[in-house]
């Protein structure tokens, strides 16, 4: 286990562009596994890399479902449905802030895993928000900016007793 430390909201890197990755080496692998066990110890759906301050294109993501849990390299978004929803949505780098946004319902996704294999991923619902989320930052974009007016919140989580 190693945790990596959180970058948090009004750090520069969260706007900053990352890079694709050329080589999946020992280093990537060691990455991918810290990302999961951070991204574990806080609770989180998914994780970027620019999140653990590394500017490479890796997402983690993890639905605590048996089935979905994910190691993207350089993932793109090829398809996306017309369909929108609203989603609530938080963030690891911004905490006890949540918020609406617009995410298209479903989205196809190519990757590579980390034997360096393409992959395909059809999703929709959570697991095509979570990877619109974390392709996002990605691009040095967060949920926050695209919160829908109103929708804003601050989640004390000792108030809420959890
Ligand atoms: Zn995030």
């Amino acid at each position: 286990m190693a945790i990596r430390e959180l970058r948090y909201e009004g750090d520069e890197i969260l706007k900053k562009k990352s890079r694709e990755i050329e080589v999946i080496d020992d280093r990537i692998k060691q990455l991918a596994e810290d990302m999961l066990d951070t991204m574990h110890k806080y609770d989180g759906l998914g994780l970027a890399g620019v999140q653990v301050g590394v500017l490479k294109r890796i997402i983690v993501i993890d639905l605590y479902d048996d089935v979905s849990q994910f190691v993207l390299i350089n993932p793109e978004i090829v398809e996306k449905s017309e369909e929108m929803v609203e989603v609530q949505e938080g963030c690891l780098s911004y905490p006890n802030q949540f918020g609406k946004v617009k995410r298209a319902l479903s989205v196809k996704v190519k990757a590579l895993d980390l034997d360096g294999k393409k992959v395909t991923l059809e999703a929709k619902e959570l697991l095509a928000q979570a990877l619109q989320h974390e392709i996002d930052h990605l691009n040095g974009e967060t949920f926050k900016e695209k919160i829908i007016p109103g929708t804003f919140e601050i989640v004390n989580p000792s108030e809420d007793g959890k």
